[in-house]
């Protein structure tokens, strides 16, 4: 996609802090960085979110995800990571193309759990959830 943001990082079109790249995914530094070592893992490929990423592609950017932990994890030694998807705008992605946040959590940060994010507990049983969910055929 020509005039998307992270399309250009990726065609270093636009400079960013780049920590980890291979023929399929590249990382780089949160320009607003939550915590240091604050990171963005994408697919090179443009998609919006998780659901577009073709199958083939999930695998190579969790990888990546992985790889930049280990990164961080020698080099800037946090206590924990939190890892995650703002997948919609609802749920408060900004930049339309699929970003891993790879933020690194030091004890004391002052930080919450992904439970803190939303409580929007259902009005449903879980059996009546999972119904609905088990008998959908998720793949291609
Ligand atoms: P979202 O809310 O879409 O999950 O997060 C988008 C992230 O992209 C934000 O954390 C924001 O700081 C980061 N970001 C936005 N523009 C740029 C940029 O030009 N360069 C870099 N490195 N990060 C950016
Ligand atoms: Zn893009």
């Amino acid at each position: 996609m020509a005039d998307c943001l992270f399309c250009r990082i990726a065609r270093k079109e636009i400079l960013s802090e780049i920590i980890y790249e291979d023929d399929r995914v590249l990382a780089f530094l949160d320009i607003e960085p939550l915590a240091p070592g604050h990171a963005l893992v994408v697919p090179k490929i443009h998609v919006y979110g998780l659901l577009e990423l073709p199958d083939g592609e999930v695998e190579p950017l969790f990888l990546g995800v992985k790889l930049v932990m280990k990164k961080i994890q020698q080099a800037l030694k946090p206590d924990a990571f939190t890892v995650g998807i703002n997948n919609g705008r609802v749920s408060g992605q900004a930049v339309d193309h699929l970003h891993v946040h790879v933020i690194p959590r030091f004890a004391g940060d002052g930080g919450g759990s992904l439970h803190a994010l939303v409580h929007n507990p259902p009005q449903e049983s879980l059996s009546e959830i999972k119904d609905k969910l088990w008998k959908l055929e998720a793949r291609d």
